[in-house]
């Protein structure tokens, strides 16, 4: 066989542009993760602490994304190129990384002062710089009462705090669809885009005021340049579609 290039880090020897960053990502928070076990599923104690913490579910699955860091705040959204700006929205002076949300921020760090775990935040916030990292290092500590609280174990309460600030300040908040006024029509759109292909698709859904469908599209696009290109695509589509079905 003759010899050929090959690149290691993909599953047939080419290289893509997410195989690369995968790479770049183990290199830069992977091994950390790993050293604190916080990541290793097979063998972490983080995760069987996780589940028996004594929270509602949805703390405990909220806790869960943020240990593997699949949190929408600016940061990631703007590593990943789904977002053009990183800045915190609340002090406007950092990133919005997981780490700056959840601990570094100053509205975090009021909580963390009034719940009387700022000691603490801080220790750990001083061993790991990653804001996953230290997350995981707060939670495999042994349970006690929190300080201010007897009544309720340290660790739920930290799980808890976390949970409460994903109201607020993290960066992609869920509403709900809201009725448009009487006598008018309501467009919404969205955008789907793949920065590896630079490709993707739009919709548009137009409803009346009670919430009845009124009228829908859906375009393809190739060979866009970023995220907010396509959403402004996805806008453009969406006023199409409003003009062809007479409103305006
Ligand atoms: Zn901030």
């Amino acid at each position: 066989m003759e010899d050929f290039v090959s690149w290691q880090y993909s599953k047939l020897g080419i290289f893509t542009v997410k195989s690369s960053y995968h790479l770049e990502w183990d290199h830069q928070h992977g091994r950390k993760l790993r050293r604190t076990a916080t990541h290793d599923t097979s063998n972490s104690p983080i995760w069987k602490i996780l589940w028996s913490l004594n929270v509602p579910a949805k703390i405990k699955i909220h806790c869960w994304r943020s240990l593997l860091g699949a949190i929408p705040c600016f940061g990631v959204l703007a590593n990943r190129n789904m977002q053009n700006f990183s800045q915190c929205p609340i002090c406007q002076v950092d990133c919005e990384s997981i780490g700056h949300v959840f601990f570094k921020c100053q509205r975090a760090k009021q909580i963390w002062e009034h719940l009387g775990l700022a000691p603490a935040i801080a220790a750990a916030c001083d061993l790991e710089s990653e804001g996953v990292v230290a997350l995981g290092s707060l939670l495999l500590q042994p349970q006690e009462k929190a300080p201010m609280l007897p009544d309720v174990l340290r660790n739920d309460l930290i799980a808890t705090a976390i949970w409460a600030k994903k109201k607020g300040s993290v960066g992609i908040e869920r509403h709900g669809w809201q009725k448009s006024k009487e006598d008018f029509v309501k467009l919404n759109v969205d955008a789907a885009y793949d920065v590896d292909t630079r490709g993707g698709g739009t919709c548009a859904i137009i409803r009346e005021d009670r919430g009845f469908f009124v009228a829908a599209a859906k375009c393809q696009f190739q060979f866009v340049e970023d995220a907010a290109t396509a959403e402004a695509i996805a806008l453009q589509d969406g006023l199409a579609l409003v003009e062809s079905v007479g409103c305006n």
